[in-house]
Order: C-alpha cells, then structure tokens, then sequence
C-alpha cells in the first residue's frame, strides 16, 4: 500500500485574497508530496530493514515515518478544513461544542489564535477530539508530529509552517491567521465532529 497526494477540491484560486493561488500551488504540489513521497519511501526502507535484518537506522526511519505520515494526514485535513465558501461563525453542532468547552466561540477562537502564534519553529494549531473527556482540545503540534495528546483526532488545523503564508504575508503572521477564518469551512469541521463523537476511547 502506498500513500497518495489527494486532489484538492477546489481550484488554485479559490481560496484568494486570503490565501494565494501562489502557495497554494506550492504547499500542496510541492511540500504536502514531499511528505506523501517520504512516508513512502520510509515504509520502503523499512520494508529493506526487515529483508536485510539491519536495523543499524532504526531511530532515524521512526522518526522520519512519524514526521511525514502526520505531515501527510494534517496536509489533507487542512485541505478539506478550507473552502471557497468558507469564514464567519460555526453554527449547529460544534458550536453547541466549542461553547461547551471553551466558554464561547470568541474564547476559543483567541486560544486557538494564541496557540498558533506562539507555534516556536515549524508547527501547527489543532483542535482536535479527545474521547476519554468527551471534549475539544486545542494543541500546539511542533513540526508535524509533537506535542500533542495521544488518542486525540484533530478536527481543525491550521499550518503556522512559515511555507503556509512566507510568499503572501512575509512575517506577520497574525495577518494569515486572520485570513484563514475567512475560509474554514465550517461545515467540514462540524461534520468530523459529528463523526469523531462516535468513535470509541483507546482507553
Ligand atoms: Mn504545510
């Protein structure tokens, strides 16, 4: 089995002003098959480790299969999480939610903000389901695959890699995070809630 990049479902330009068809172009052709190509060519390696029972690479393969496996599962969230219709306030089901767990929707939104500006280095913010507490979470995920909560699912992300936004808004990032809540798509996210409610806990 192997990974593929996924099309996206809307054109290079859709999601403009907000995010140019520029690094659109670049992040998903580019930089999310990267991270498709290297967790293909980690499992590869793997798969040579195993035939040659040399496992002298171990830690460096491990590592390298979790970055690019979670660089390729957020780069795809990411995608479907945006939408051409997209921005204003989430409405249904995960605004019943986000108030739940957050206060209101404005609290979770500067938490969320604040989280993704902090980001120190490469990373991202996440809201994402946590099953045993049956509540959102929002995590600080460093590069693509630190920091944040096993069993959790994300829901929401929003890429703070500096590829995200360099092109259009040189290095004022909270400029890209205003833009990107004029294009989350909403009902994506209340959807994979309603879907990720129903998963049972690891635990
Ligand atoms: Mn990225």
């Amino acid at each position: 089995m192997s990974y593929e990049l996924p099309a996206l479902d809307y054109d290079l330009k859709a999601l403009e002003p907000h995010l140019s068809s520029e690094i659109l172009e670049l992040h998903h052709g580019k930089h999310h098959k990267a991270y498709v190509d290297g967790a293909n060519g980690t499992l590869k390696k793997l798969a040579d480790a195993r035939s040659k029972d040399d496992f002298s690479a171990i830690n460096q393969l491990q590592k390298d299969l979790a970055f690019h496996l979670s660089g390729h599962v957020l780069h795809s969230l990411f995608w479907k999480n945006l939408g051409p219709e997209g921005g204003g306030d989430p409405s249904g089901g995960i605004a019943d939610q986000l108030n739940k767990d957050f206060g209101s929707i404005d609290a979770f939104r500067k938490q969320f903000d604040a989280a993704a500006l902090g980001v120190q280095g490469s990373g991202w913010a996440a809201l994402s389901w946590e099953p045993i507490g049956q509540h959102l979470l929002v995590h600080q995920v460093y590069d693509h695959q630190a920091n944040f909560g096993q069993g959790t699912t994300p829901i929401l992300v929003l890429d703070m890699w500096e590829h995200a936004f360099y092109l259009q808004y040189r290095n004022v990032k909270a400029d890209w995070v205003k833009g990107y809540w004029n294009i989350v798509n909403w009902q994506d996210v209340d959807q994979r809630l309603a879907k990720v409610r129903k998963a049972p806990a690891a635990v």
